[in-house]
Formats: structure tokens, C-alpha cells, sequence
């Protein structure tokens, strides 16, 4: 089986050389760029199965990179930033990538989200091939309040029904709580980020309690939550 070929984009070389260290021995045919200007030239040419893109590269910025690839390819982007307070600006932007990684990051964090990242774009087979006869694991029916988990009807207040919608709408999406807020509760005046968490947390437990063998809704610490089908 052909090797996926993972392109990290990093001018820190000895991060570079750790995080590539370990996806080879993952089995990762992994390789690095540390120019971003060169980096595109290099994607256009041969593009990878997936890209790890650091945001402050010499050459051409991260972000700039990534609004280039994105005019001629869908393939899989975790952004890599060392501001975690910059996460929610950037996924104001809808740039378009897939997940966000921050610095400072354990090489297994980035691995685990690589796989993720991986499985969810169909560039891994799926654990236990879905059949396309079942139904799906998680369904909701908006105008009667109702959803429901491996068939199983979930005790839901309105507000944990949206959370849970907004986020099954963009799947794999980490949505900030700023976001949320926008999404779910745009005709409340008062409700604080700490609301949110609340519902949420309320929200997650019944998920898991419907399908204890999942998680439906992962938290991104300092940045919000995801819907991971
Ligand atoms: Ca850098």
C-alpha cells in the first residue's frame, strides 16, 4: 500500500525534524518545506495527502499558502499557530482548513489530529466500514425538536438541540464559542461563553451516554468544539 505523503511546512528546523521524526515512524511518508513560497511550488507540482502549515514562514505566510492551495485543491490542511488566541480570528475567516494545531504541541497531539484529520477527508478507511444501508449515527429533525443517536430519542432542551445542530451542519468543524453564541443564541442578549460551556457540557454527557463508545462532540482546548461524526 502507497505510503501517505504528508508535506509540514516549518522554518523551525529542529521542530521540523521532531514532528517528521515521528510521523515517519508512524509509517507517515513525511517530508518538510521551509519556505512557503516554495512550499506552493512544490503542492502545485506534487501535492501531498495531506499538509501540516505553519502560519509564520519566510517566503510567503501561511495563510497566504493556504488561500493559494485552496484555489486549485481540497486537500486536507491543519493549520499549525503559536497564538491559541489567534484560533478564533482565523476561524472567523473561514479559511477553509480542517483542523488548527497550537503551539506549543506534543508530536502525538499531532498525530492523533492527523489521523483525524485523515479519516474524516476519507483519505483513511473508516473503522468499521459504514454500511449505507444504516442509518445515520445521528439525526436530528429541527421542526419537531427531536434527535436522535443510534436510533436512541435524546432528552434535549431547545438550546442544546441547536448547539448540536450547528455543529452537526459543519462536521469536523471546530466551531469557536463566540460562534456559538452567533449561531444559537443570536436572539439572547445576555448569555455569556460560560453559558455555552454549560449547555454543552449538559449536551456532551447525554451524547455520551446515547453512544458512550463515541465522541460526538470533542472539545478543542481554548478554542471551542467539533462535531466528529
Ligand atoms: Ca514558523
Amino acid at each position: 500500500m502507497e505510503r501517505t505523503r504528508i508535506l509540514l511546512v516549518e522554518d523551525e528546523p529542529d521542530l521540523a525534524r521532531v514532528l517528521v521524526d515521528y510521523l515517519l515512524r508512524d509509517g507517515y511518508d513525511a517530508s518538510v518545506e521551509g519556505d512557503g513560497a516554495r512550499a506552493l511550488e512544490r503542492i502545485r507540482k506534487e501535492p501531498p495527502d495531506l499538509l501540516l502549515l505553519d502560519l509564520m514562514l519566510p517566503g510567503l505566510d501561511g495563510l497566504s499558502v493556504l488561500r493559494e492551495v485552496r484555489a486549485f485543491s481540497r486537500l486536507p490542511v491543519i493549520l499549525v499557530t503559536a497564538r491559541v488566541e489567534e484560533i478564533d480570528r482565523l476561524l472567523g475567516l473561514e479559511l477553509g482548513a480542517d483542523d488548527y494545531v497550537c503551539k506549543p504541541y506534543s508530536p502525538r497531539e499531532v498525530l492523533a489530529r492527523v489521523k483525524a484529520v485523515l479519516r474524516r477527508t476519507g483519505g483513511l478507511p473508516q473503522a468499521g466500514a459504514k454500511d449505507p444501508a444504516a442509518p445515520p449515527l445521528v439525526e436530528i429533525d429541527a421542526a419537531s425538536w427531536v434527535a436522535r443517536v443510534a436510533g436512541q430519542r435524546l432528552d434535549l432542551t431547545p438550546k442544546e438541540l441547536k448547539l448540536l445542530q450547528a455543529l452537526a451542519d459543519r462536521p469536523g468543524r471546530v466551531l469557536s464559542r463566540a460562534q456559538l453564541l452567533d449561531l444559537v443564541y443570536k436572539d439572547d442578549l445576555d448569555v455569556s461563553e460560560r453559558a455555552v460551556d454549560s449547555h454543552m457540557k449538559n449536551l456532551r454527557r447525554k451524547l455520551s451516554q446515547a453512544a458512550p463508545e463515541r465522541e460526538l462532540i470533542r472539545s478543542v482546548y481554548g478554542v471551542g468544539f467539533a462535531f466528529e461524526p
